[in-house]
This record gives C-alpha cells, structure tokens and sequence, in this order.
C-alpha cells in the first residue's frame, strides 16, 4: 500500500510520517475492537477483518467513544422476545 494514500478514516487526515498512527482491527461478528501501532499491521491484511487508519491518540479515542455507544445501542435494544 502507497503510504501517501492513507489517510486518517476519522478526521481524514492524511498521513505524513510514521508517528504514531494507530490502526482500529474490527471483525464482524466478534465482539470486540483492537487498537494497534500502524507498524505492527503493515503486513498484507486479513481480509476477514476490518482495518481503519487512525492518526493518533485522539481519534482512537474517539472511535472507542464511537464503538461502546454501539455497543450500548444494541445492549439497550428492545428485546423482540418479550411479549406485551
Ligand atoms: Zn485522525
């Protein structure tokens, strides 16, 4: 991957250097979200999980802010199971 085409998938920035940028692993269907140094994922990428580029601190946390308010929406969830 030409590393002048990544770019930040929350605030869009576009990566410059190796400093610090992070990479968000997600899998549908598993129940969990994996934060990693853009360096340890540089390798050819498992097509079975979700990658998205993040620029640094800031942005993880706000993409974990993201995710457990999923996470609460479908904890909070009408159950279909339970009759009136
Ligand atoms: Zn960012």
């Amino acid at each position: 991957m030409d590393v002048n085409t990544i770019a930040c998938d929350l605030c869009l920035r576009q990566k410059q250097e190796t400093n610090h940028w992070l990479v968000e692993v997600t899998r549908p269907g598993f129940e969990g979200i994996i934060f990693q140094p853009a360096e340890a994922t540089e390798h050819p990428r498992n097509p079975d999980f979700i990658y998205k580029d993040l620029c640094g601190q800031e942005c993880a946390h706000k993409r974990l802010g993201q995710w457990l308010d999923e996470l609460n929406s479908v904890f909070n969830a009408p159950d279909e199971s339970v009759t009136a």
